[in-house]
């Protein structure tokens, strides 16, 4: 396939060659190449001619297809754009709002009541205009910030580039046995950078998206009477959501027939599910691929064959994508050879240029290595001898639950914040190399509740006010102090080894 030099370009090619070709069907809803044309130009004509200010642009919706238009008004407009959805509590809205200075919001439903220094409107009340031209992106321009979580309780926002989004663009349109017009699951919160895997090569292929929404997926009756409706051809989501999904018998081949591709990103993927899988649906190509936000979506990826876990007891996590290079790298960021453990370090095309307004955390993960822009990914890892990549877990204390990412310090900077608390730390426990619960480890303040479960019911509201619904902890163990290490922090490590060891 030609390599994308132009994202709008690519997308709007499809429009101005077949502008009734499905992009978008949900159950309820179908939008088309010429629908997405016609929105996206009137919102990039709108910030075009309405908005002066410098800054990125807040979107802020869930899976439907506004949001899509809105993303594409933004970049023909030469806007950078965040996506934020809807169940984003307020306090984090407030603080990546304050990070990102963004010159608009664009909401699609609903709005919060919050008081910003940016303007806000709604979609649906952008008036219809035509572009005859406009600027677009280069290939340096930020083209999508996605905000993770930090470790001191703010979020990072990752800028992502035109030419980075290329890279990987480009990789997954050529490297996957991808056709054009193909299906996607769009699954994914926007929010969340795995959402890019369906989107974007979707979009170039002249592909559709079919939305799933968090409704559906709450809902373990309805999700299996609307998948085989789907029409899917390409399967995007973590393992986590896909181990929930073959809990369903029938969620195999016979019933869902069209799907031929199955894209694993964003956490470890578990032999077994691999195994289940295959059994499922033995024709279909089965993709393991890693990477983190900040070198866009993913960057290796291996075809899981029966071959491949005969060889190996833990999944690969796959092959370097042409244009970049993995390096193992030990403390003092020496080059290791091959075999042996050491930090992931990605270097290459999809390299993020670093954190919005955050030089210093964007010195301490990003630098040059041999003229590239290179990246400390905090994940172990060690190559054979024929550059496939093995995982070695993290590094420090980020993890992975139900696919999302978290720091568990951010969440101990909020648990320590409610006044409920006077100390707290969060330790996962695992189950076969998977956090399966997240546990708080809490020294109360003196508190009117008689019991402990309504202690922990007041700590989880107040907390729901600041951290996302993910991140808050299941498990509440009520103690008189935390231990601590030789150079006084909390014994985290201690508190982990008597969670899963204990
Ligand atoms: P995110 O930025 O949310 O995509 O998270 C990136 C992190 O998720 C990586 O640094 C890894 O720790 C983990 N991760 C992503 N993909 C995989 C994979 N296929 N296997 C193991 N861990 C993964």
């Amino acid at each position: 396939m030609d390599k994308i030099t132009d994202m709008i370009q690519t997308i709007d090619h499809w429009a101005t060659h077949d502008a009734d070709r499905i992009v978008y069907q949900s159950e309820t809803q179908t939008f088309t190449y010429g629908d997405l044309k016609k929105q996206s130009d009137s919102v990039a004509a709108y910030l075009l001619n309405h908005v002066s200010e410098e800054g990125p642009i807040v979107v802020y919706g869930g899976q439907e297809f506004e949001m899509l238009a809105t993303f594409v008004g933004c970049s023909k407009a030469g806007r950078a754009y965040i996506p934020i959805e809807t169940h984003t509590p307020q306090e984090r809205l407030s603080m990546i709002i304050d990070v990102a200075k963004p010159a608009l919001i664009i909401y699609m439903d609903q709005w919060v009541d919050l008081k910003t220094e940016a303007p806000v409107i709604q979609m649906s009340t952008i008036p219809s205009a035509n572009l005859d031209s406009y600027p677009g992106l280069s290939d340096d321009d930020t083209y999508y910030i996605i905000f993770t979580s930090g470790t001191t309780g703010v979020p990072k926002g990752v800028q992502i580039s035109h030419g980075n989004l290329k890279s990987f663009v480009n990789w997954e349109l050529n490297d996957f046995h991808l056709n054009e017009g193909e299906r996607f699951l769009s699954q994914a919160p926007f929010s969340f950078d795995l959402s890019v895997m369906s989107l974007y090569p979707a979009l170039a292929l002249g592909g559709s998206l079919a939305p799933l929404t968090k409704e559906t997926i709450n809902d373990f009756k309805k999700l299996f009477e609307v998948l085989p409706t789907m029409n899917l051809n390409v399967w995007v989501s973590t393992p986590s959501f896909m181990d929930i999904c073959l809990m369903e018998p029938t969620f195999d081949s016979k019933h869902n027939p069209t799907i031929t591709h199955f894209l694993f990103c964003g956490e470890e993927l578990p032999r077994q599910t691999a195994i289940k899988l295959k059994e499922r649906f033995p024709e279909a190509y089965l993709y393991n691929t890693y990477g983190p936000t900040e070198a866009t979506v993913a960057v290796t990826r291996i075809n899981v064959t029966e071959q491949v876990l005969e060889d190996f007891n833990r999944i690969p996590i796959g092959y370097a994508k042409e244009d970049t290079k993995i390096i193992i790298m030990d403390d003092n960021l020496n080059p290791l050879p091959a075999g042996e453990m050491g930090e992931i370090i990605i270097v290459g095309p999809s390299v993020s240029k670093g954190y919005l307004h955050n030089e210093a955390k964007t010195k301490e993960a990003f630098f040059e290595y041999e003229g590239e822009r290179a990246y400390h990914t905090g994940d172990a890892g060690r190559l054979t001898e024929d550059g496939l990549l093995l995982y070695g877990g993290r590094m420090d204390f980020q993890i992975k639950l139900h696919g999302y990412r978290m720091e568990l310090e951010d969440i101990d900077h909020h648990l320590n914040e409610v006044s409920y608390i006077s100390q707290a730390a969060a330790v996962p426990k695992y189950k076969d190399g998977k956090v399966q619960q997240l546990i708080a480890y809490v020294v109360p303040k003196d508190n009117p509740f008689e019991k402990d479960y309504q202690l922990t019911k007041a700590i989880k509201q107040e907390l729901a006010e600041t951290v996302m619904d993910y991140m808050i902890p299941q498990r509440f163990i009520y103690v008189d102090h935390l231990a601590l290490t030789q150079n006084g922090k909390i014994d985290r490590k201690g508190l982990i080894n008597e969670v899963n060891n204990g």
